[in-house]
């Protein structure tokens, strides 16, 4: 298939370029860079031994939407392109309504404009808050708890409202649990600008000493350990379930939505260990206050992704914290600037 990754410069997208390049498809990256850099095509094109296709584009510009669509072929979309800093939606909503739902609607219009009829949408478990129990199913109560959530259940709506209204239209929302690591090859991984939010590159960056020690938040949480228990998943396991979910909309021609996880719950502390185990030296910690809006226990019952796409997560919490640690000690300051 030919297919279009848009934000696919970002970390979950640049995974699953590769993994869709190695499965035979013929695979166009577009993005705009506000979350990711031009080096990480130089290093997929090294990964994947070809230029990588790519097309500079900002999906809250309609016209270029629309006008790109209009001049291309494609017989599939994957939407990784939105913004994703919780914090961040809380202090500018406007901005991530305007990016990730705009942006969405305008990818929609362009699509139907140019008759592209399958959809692979990046959702995540941020739809289901703080949910009654675990693990989480996909029929689990759907409440959101910050403006960025919000922006990932109105695009799942949204989506659903599109495939109602035109029944060749099919769309598979993947909601993504905590995705970690990074590609075998070292070559690319996770690279957030400025202060990590999320814990596994907060590690990796105490690990490699851009950051003198980690911020526990809350040691007094309802769990084994007191620790804030997630359901963290391998991003190379993570990017093959994309290619599984666009097979199945080629095969099934019907909507999906599904968990993407491993199943199992890990504590903050448990990830620090092996993490200092993977890297072979210590990450040092503080346990501080709980940070707001945390919940203490979220982890996937992902049995409806093996039955319906044969996909289940293959790779443990070693190999997540040893190709993380691979990644960030090749890379101590990210990707290089192009
Ligand atoms: P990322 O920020 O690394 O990648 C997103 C990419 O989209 C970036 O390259 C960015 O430049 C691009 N982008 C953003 N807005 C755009 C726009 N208007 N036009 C064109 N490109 C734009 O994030 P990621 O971790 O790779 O996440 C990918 C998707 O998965 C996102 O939709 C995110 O919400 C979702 N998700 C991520 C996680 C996670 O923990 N990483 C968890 C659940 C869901
Ligand atoms: N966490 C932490 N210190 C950090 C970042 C995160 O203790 O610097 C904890 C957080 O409280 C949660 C877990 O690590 O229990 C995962 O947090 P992350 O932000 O990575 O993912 P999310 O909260 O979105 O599941």
């Amino acid at each position: 298939m030919r297919i279009l990754l848009c934000g696919g410069a970002g970390y979950i997208g640049a995974h699953a370029y590769v993994v869709l390049v190695e499965r035979g498809h013929d695979v166009v990256v577009a993005d705009n860079f506000s979350n990711s850099s031009p080096g990480v095509l130089v290093r997929l094109q090294q990964i994947t031994g070809h230029p990588v296709p790519f097309q500079p584009l900002d999906l809250r510009d309609r016209e270029a939407v629309v006008g790109f669509f209009a001049r291309q072929q494609f017989d599939a979309v994957v939407h990784f392109a939105a913004l994703k800093a919780v914090g961040e939606s809380c202090e500018r909503p406007l901005d991530y309504f305007h990016n990730n739902i705009s942006g969405t609607l305008n990818l929609l219009h362009g699509m139907q404009a140019a008759g592209v009829k399958r959809l692979v949408f990046s959702s995540s478990a941020t739809v289901y808050g703080d949910p009654a129990s675990v693990p989480v199913r996909e029929d689990a109560r759907l409440q959101v708890t910050n403006p960025y959530g919000r922006t990932k259940l109105v695009m799942e709506q949204l989506i659903g409202d599109l495939c109602e209204s035109d029944p060749g239209f099919h769309a598979a929302n993947l909601r993504y649990f905590n995705p970690v690591g990074a590609h075998a090859s070292g070559l690319i991984g996770e690279d957030p600008t400025g202060i990590p939010n999320n814990l596994m590159p907060y590690i990796c960056q105490v690990a490699v000493g851009r950051r003198e020690h980690l911020s526990v938040f809350g040691g007094d949480w309802p769990t084994p350990d007191g620790t804030g228990v997630r359901d963290y998943i391998h991003v190379t396991d993570l990017a093959r379930a994309h290619a599984d979910a666009l097979d199945f909309l080629v095969r099934e021609r019907r909507n999906l939505t599904v968990n993407l996880g491993t199943g199992q719950g890990i504590s903050v502390l448990q990830l620090v260990n092996a993490f200092a185990g993977a890297a072979e030296r210590a990450i040092p910690y503080q346990i501080v206050a709980r940070r707001a809006g945390d919940v203490a226990e979220v982890y996937a019952d992902p049995s409806l992704a093996n039955d319906v796409l044969g996909w289940r997560a293959e790779l443990d919490v070693d190999a997540m914290c040893r190709d993380a640690w691979r990644w960030q000690s090749q890379n101590p300051q990210g990707y290089p600037s192009a």
